[in-house]
Parts: C-alpha cells; structure tokens; sequence
C-alpha cells in the first residue's frame, strides 16, 4: 500500500508556531444551517504540527512511504531520538532539536504523536488536507479506496476533482463561507470517482487555524451515502405509496397506539371527522364498540387480540338514520424505535390497534328495505289467501243452491212428479244461482299487475332460484351441473316471470329424478349467448318425456305425472306463456335421449310488456 506523509517545510516547525485549533468549542454548521450538528472536534495539535508551515511556503508535499503504525517499543529509533534528544551534538540547529523534540513526543506520553498519522492514515473514512484553496496536501488509504484516484494523482490538485459539476453552486457558496468563517461544515456534495460513477458524499470540512488564528489547513473527511440516499429514497417512496392506497381506500383506517393517540390515519377518517363537525371519530367508534359489541378495542389490542366484521351504528348530524360501521381491528407489534430497542428483535415493541371501519350504511338500509318489502309481500299474500278462501267459501256455499236445485229437480224428473213449466222454472233459478257464484268466484280472482321490462341477466336468475332450490336438491342427492355462459348479453325482461320460468322448469326436472328413481341424479343447467338471444338448457337424466308428449305437454291441464303433489298442470303452459312474452320459444328436445332436456331460447320482452 502506498502512503503519503506530510512533512515540514523548509521553514521548520518549533514552539513559535503552533497550530491552534479554533479556540472554544466551535459550531459545526451544516448544509441546513438551521440545523447545526454536534461539536467539531478539530484537529489535535500534535497532529496538526505535523503539517505546520511558514507561512509563505506551500506547507506540504508527498512523503516517503510511512508504513503502519507500530507500538513504541518496536521502533528502536524512537529511543534513539530519545538519546539523541537528550545531548544533541553541538551545532544542531534549535529548529532541528524543537522539530525532533515533537517528533520524540513525551516518553511519559502512552500515546506518541506518529500514533496520530497513523490513525488518520488507517482511517476507514476517506480524510484529506488541503490548504486553505482547497489545493490537496495529503490523503489517506481510504481516500484512494473511495474515489478511485491514486494520492499521487491528487497531491496539489484542488478538491474540486471530485466535483461532478451536479452540485448546486448555492451549495459550495454555503460550505466556503462557513468554514471561511472559522466553522466547521457538514453536507453533501455529488461527487464523481475517478472512473466516472457519481456517489454522494457525506462530507465535513474542519478548519486548522495557526497561533494566529488564521486559516492554514482544512481537514476533509468524507464517505459514501449514496446507499443511505437510495435506501431514504426508497423508503420515501414505499411511504407515499402506503399513503395513497391508505387514502384511496374507501375505508377508515386509523392506527393507535394502546392509550389511544392517533398514529396515523387516512382521508376516510378525516372525512368521518368533518361529517361529526370536528367530534373525534376515534372516541365514538370506540365507545359504541364497547357498548353495542361489549368489548374495548384498545383492551384487545394492548391483549395483542384482534377482531373483526363487528357492525356498530352511530349518530352523524344531520344524516336521516345512524351510520353503520363494520369495524375490525388487528393487533400489530411495531418495533422498538428507542435506542435500547436497537440489539433487541422479535415482540418487544409498542402495541399497536389498526382500526378499520367500513360504512355499511347502504348495505343495512337496503337489508332493511328488502326485509321490509318481504314483510309487505308476505302480509299482501295473506290478505290475497285470506280474501280467496273467503270467497272460495261464499261461491261453494252459493254453489250449494244451484245444486240442491239440481239434486231436487233430479228427483223430480225420475218420480214423474215434476212438469215442464216448474223444469223451466227451476233451470232458471239454478243458472241465475251459479251464476252468482261464478260471479263471486270470478270477483275474488287475483289482479295481475303488468311488470315492467327491465335489463335482466338470466345467469343471474337462474343462479338465483338454483340458491333457493339448494335446500331441495341436496335432500334429493342431486349433482348439478351449473355451466353458465361467461359472458351473457343482458335481455330486456321481465324479472319475476322469468324466476318462474326458471322455478318451474327445475322444479319439473326434480319431480322428474324423484320418478325416476336412479341412483346418479343429475341435473344440468347451462346458457349460451345467440344473436341477441339467450339460451337456456334444463336437463336432467329422469325417465324423459315420450316423444307423442313431447307437444301436449305444454296443454293446459295436462299432467303426467305419477304423483300429483298438489300440481294442476299449468307450469308447462304458463312457462310457454312467459316464453312467448320475451319473443323467445320453448321445446322439449327430441334428440336428447337420458332423460329429459329442456331448450329455451329468451329474446327481450316485447313492447306491450
Ligand atoms: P469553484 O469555483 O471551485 O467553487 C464554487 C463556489 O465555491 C464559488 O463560486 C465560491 O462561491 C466558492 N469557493 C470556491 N473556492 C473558494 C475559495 N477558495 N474561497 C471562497 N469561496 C470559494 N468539492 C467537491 O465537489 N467534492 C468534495 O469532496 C470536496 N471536498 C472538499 C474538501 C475540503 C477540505 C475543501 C476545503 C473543499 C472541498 N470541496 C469539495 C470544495 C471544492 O474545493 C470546490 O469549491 C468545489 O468542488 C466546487 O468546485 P468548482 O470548480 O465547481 O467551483
């Protein structure tokens, strides 16, 4: 390793001129120069002797190689110096005794003053020492190592080498009027290396002052950030980008610490707080969770416990109802920040809360309304059932006139007892009699109220009613094969008399596998997009339609089933109604040979619907 020395000039060093380090402990200044750092230390003077010069002579040049820094008493030459010192020969020059009496150091002194360039040589930082131009006089191992420059390249050349021309010049006008000031600075400066690589270089700059207190020397002390600035930046980054999704989640998120202060919270939340007028959203989920759900979040976190999906209302001003809230909370465990957190991994860190509450609010009024509208249909069901039976009551009651009629007039007729005109006359009694009751029936007959064509997606009818035909699909053991289009242009339509299309159709297809008594019971259910039209396929592997059925089917009235349940053998009949109304056309398919397969095709729902 080559090494560079700094000697003294011609004009010798002694007692005369000792280089002094700015008396008092000076402020070092900064880039920021708001923002001071702790104290420069400066250069020690015996060191500093080291560089001493006559002031009108450039105060230093490259040295022979020094070697490393050995201990005292493996330098055999320093007791010798010692000996020398101590009846110097007649004649040597004072200067020459006073710069060896330096050189020697105190023997009392454990630490001798070449201890001090070797500890700047062996630097793992990168020092150099300019005059007071900046021109460089020395400059360690290290200072090689980290720009690329061999010492002897640099030696007397001015430190602005290392510029590379990216710093702003507001930048060096702040460094040179600080240490011009007598002032130790610290910043950092975009440097180039000898190979053309920037790094940026975090550098301070100490002043040596001499017994005059003037500028001599400067001492650099420079080393690489550039991976600190990456590793900032980078942080930086990952810190606008977890705010952003923070802020773009439609979701409050606020993270707190176990006594409940604010760590860090999202535009949600913040928009939560302008909704309550300035009250603290936090204080109010918290205490409805404790009072709605029996539980204080801040408890289960300190606890290290979570929760989650727990639906708490609250009181916003001016809304029409509460606010309802999904809340869920995790636990986190944030690493110890202090400086006796610094060896210590794993747990043992602040406790944390990660709040999240979402607004429910539209799920729930819609819950409700649904529940509501459920409730209506239910109550109009059993008025429409109770108003039915009523008149089913009063027309079979009123039937009863017209048929004791006929029994009387039966008997009649078969005695002989009867004549033409009371016939005539009880025919009438008996027609104007049943026509009271076809009457009251037909008063009693429910109205139908037209539904509106409306944009329908039959996937998701037909999933809708395969959900409510779950419970009866898995008591009969059916497999069901569900292959619904991936993409299905949505039909104009009526939704409801599409659902009982669909309900019909797979009730059909259950009844079919309850008859059918196979063991392997199947039901297949798939769309398919035509030119504007939907296709709808209900299959199931029963014992199948006979093809002289495969029309009258879809007869009113007609019924072929085994077992009747309580059917009057209008489904097929309705369902090619509702077929009919959405320009679509209904088939039993007569190629299909394992059972039953029904094929539907839907167009929209013409205009008079
Ligand atoms: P320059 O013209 O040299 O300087 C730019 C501005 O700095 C000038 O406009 C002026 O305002 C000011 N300035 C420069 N020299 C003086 C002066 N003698 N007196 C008063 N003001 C002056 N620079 C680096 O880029 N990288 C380093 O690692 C680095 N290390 C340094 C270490 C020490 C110990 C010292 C004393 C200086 C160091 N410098 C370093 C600063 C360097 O000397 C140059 O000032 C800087 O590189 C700008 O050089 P330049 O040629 O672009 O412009």
């Amino acid at each position: 390793m080559k090494t560079a020395g700094i000697r003294a000039g011609p004009g010798g060093v002694g007692p005369a001129a000792p280089i002094q380090h700015p008396s008092g402990a000076a402020t070092t200044e900064t880039q920021d120069e708001e923002h001071p750092v702790s104290t420069g230390k400066g250069i020690d003077t015996q060191q500093a002797t080291h560089l001493a010069a006559d002031d009108d002579q450039p105060p230093a040049e490259a040295s022979a190689d020094t070697g490393g820094f050995k201990p005292d008493a493996e330098l055999p030459a320093a007791s010798a110096l010692g000996a020398f010192l101590e009846a110097p020969p007649s004649g040597t020059p004072p200067e020459v005794v006073e710069a060896l009496t330096l050189m020697a150091g105190d023997p009392a002194d454990p630490l001798p003053p070449r201890l001090y360039f070797e500890t700047v040589e062996q630097s793992p930082v990168a020092i150099s020492v300019t005059d007071a131009k900046a021109n460089i006089l020395y400059a360690n191992a290290a200072f090689e190592v980290l720009t690329g420059y061999d010492r002897h390249e640099v030696l007397g050349k001015n430190q602005s080498i290392l510029s590379s021309n990216a710093t702003p010049e507001s930048i060096y006008q702040q460094l040179w009027r600080t240490i011009q000031r007598k002032r130790p600075w610290t910043g950092v400066l975009i440097n180039r290396r000898k190979d053309g690589e920037d790094y940026l270089a975090e550098l301070t700059i100490s002043p040596v002052l001499d017994a005059a207190g003037r500028i001599r020397y400067f001492l650099g002390m420079h080393r690489d950030v550039t991976r600190e600035h990456e590793l900032s930046v980078a942080l930086r980054q990952q810190k606008t980008r977890i705010e952003t999704v923070l802020d773009a989640a439609p979701v409050v998120v606020v993270l707190l610490d176990t006594d409940g202060r604010i760590i860090l919270d999202n535009q949600e939340y913040k928009k939560l707080l302008g909704d309550l007028r300035g009250r603290e959203p936090l204080a109010l989920l918290r205490s409805a969770l404790q009072q709605q759900a029996g539980f204080d979040p801040l408890e289960r976190a300190a606890a290290g416990e979570g929760f989650r999906d727990v639906e708490i209302s609250i009181e916003v001003p001016g809304n029409a109802g509460p606010r309802w809230l999904s809340c869920s909370g995790t636990a986190v465990n944030e690493s110890d920040s202090s400086l006796s957190g610094y060896f210590i991994r794993g747990d043992a860190g602040d406790q944390r809360l990660l709040l999240l509450a979402n607004d429910i609010t539209g799920r729930r009024r819609e819950i409700e309304r649904a529940h509501l509208e459920n409730l209506r249909a239910r109550l109009a069901e059993q008025q429409l059932a109770q108003g039915m039976r009523e008149a089913l009551t009063a027309a079979s009651y009123q039937l009863q006139v017209p048929l004791n009629m006929i029994r009387a007039a039966s008997g009649m007729f078969k005695d002989g007892t009867g004549n033409p005109a009371l016939f005539a006359d009880m025919l009438g009694q008996i027609t104007q009699a049943g026509e009271t009751a076809l009457a009251t029936l037909h008063a009693a007959m429910p109205t139908q109220v037209p539904e509106a064509g409306v944009n329908v997606n039959v996937n998701e009818l037909l999933r809708h009613v395969l959900a409510l035909e779950t419970d009866n699909l898995l008591a009969a053991g059916i497999v069901v094969d569900w292959q619904p289009a991936l993409v299905l242009p949505e039909l104009s339509g009526h939704k409801n008399e599409l659902r009982s299309l669909f309900k019909h159709l797979i009730d059909n297809a259950l009844q079919a596998l309850y008859e059918g008594g196979g063991s392997q019971r199947a039901l297949r259910l798939a769309t398919r997009a035509l030119d504007d039209a939907v296709e709808v396929i209900v299959e199931d592997n029963g014992p199948g339609i006979p093809s002289g059925l495969r029309l009258k089917v879809f007869e009113p009235f007609h019924i072929g089933w085994r077992n009747r349940r309580g059917r009057a053998g209008m489904g097929l009949a309705l369902a090619q109604e509702i077929v009919n109304q959405h320009d679509g056309a209904i088939e039993i398919d007569p190629d299909y040979r394992d059972g039953c397969r029904v094929r539907v095709t839907l167009g929209n729902v013409r205009a008079r619907d």
